[in-house]
């Protein structure tokens, strides 16, 4: 890939990167169209990065459908598929990691640790490979694309780091690629993350600034689906990831949870800004 990727540079052209983990949907083609518009060429990679799983995560039973996820890209016009398999991106005696300190630890990081470190590691590593004029996120992983950004920034990594909107299903369910672990009564339970985030921006809307009063109204509706089980609710500074107490005029905040369905970890997150919101 190194060698294609250095190719196209020489050739002037520009290059549009898409990383996955592969169980490719809508959400993923929407970062690929994206990409389309804006690069020369567009590569995508899906490799399932054992280190950013914890021991107790789902690394093994990740669906993983290669085949199709690549009859999928191929029909869509992408050039390049990148799929290293694991011995290539992780040798034995492998020993050099990326952190991004302190914004790891948070929201998403506090419940799963070590995860942003296999994160930044690993999208370093494939952007060493291929080295992207513009990569692509989803803003469905909101804390992935802050310190995503943060890591691009300190470490001057010569990439445009662009976030795509989130897709949903038509009843407000973020499309992901664990929603396939969800029964028929989970997935229904499920729509309770998009409809608690809802019920916060109609209350900031409303002219709600404390914090406190938004993250309870969202956590007494999730706790009404007795399938649902909160990991985590916060409110917090869109850059440092901080909680913060009472939203001002001025600054966007993000509104994140992650909410166990039966034994499915889900994540949803809201930008609430003074005028717009998305
Ligand atoms: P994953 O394969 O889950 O690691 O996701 C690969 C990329 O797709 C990440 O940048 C995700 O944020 C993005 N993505 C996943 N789900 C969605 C979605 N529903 N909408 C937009 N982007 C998404």
């Amino acid at each position: 890939m190194k060698t294609v990727a250095r190719k196209l540079r020489r050739d002037g052209r520009s290059i549009g990167f898409v990383p996955t983990m592969g169980a490719l949907h809508e959400g993923h083609l929407s970062l690929i169209r994206r990409a389309q518009q804006m690069a020369d060429t567009v590569i995508v990679s899906i490799f399932v990065n054992p280190i950013q799983f914890g021991p107790s995560e789902d690394f093994e039973v990740y669906p993983r459908d290669l085949a199709r996820d690549a009859e999928l890209i191929a029909n869509k016009g992408v050039d390049y598929l990148f799929a290293p398999n694991i011995d290539e991106m992780y040798p034995e005696d492998f020993v050099t990691y990326v952190a991004t300190e302190g914004l790891d630890k948070r929201l998403c990081g506090s419940s799963r640790p070590g995860h942003f470190r296999g994160v930044t590691t690993i999208v370093n590593k494939l952007f060493n490979v291929i080295a992207p004029d513009y990569a692509f996120f989803g803003q469905k992983d909101a804390q992935q694309t802050i310190i995503i950004r943060r890591m691009v920034r300190d470490l001057c990594m010569d990439t445009e780091v662009v976030v795509c909107p989130t897709v949903r299903e038509s009843d407000g369910l973020a499309l992901s690629s664990r929603n396939q672990y969800l029964s028929p009564e989970e997935r229904q339970a499920a729509r309770v993350l998009s409809r608690s985030l809802q019920l916060c921006r109609q209350l900031y809307q409303e002219g709600e600034r404390q914090v406190s009063k938004l993250i309870t109204a969202i956590r007494e509706l999730i706790e009404k689906e007795p399938l649902a089980r909160i990991d985590y609710v916060a409110i917090a500074d869109v850059d440092s990831l901080e909680f913060l107490v009472e939203l001002d005029e001025e600054d966007p905040a993000l509104v994140a949870l992650a909410v166990f369905v039966g034994t499915t970890r889900l994540i949803d997150n809201l930008i609430l800004k003074p005028e717009t919101e998305s």
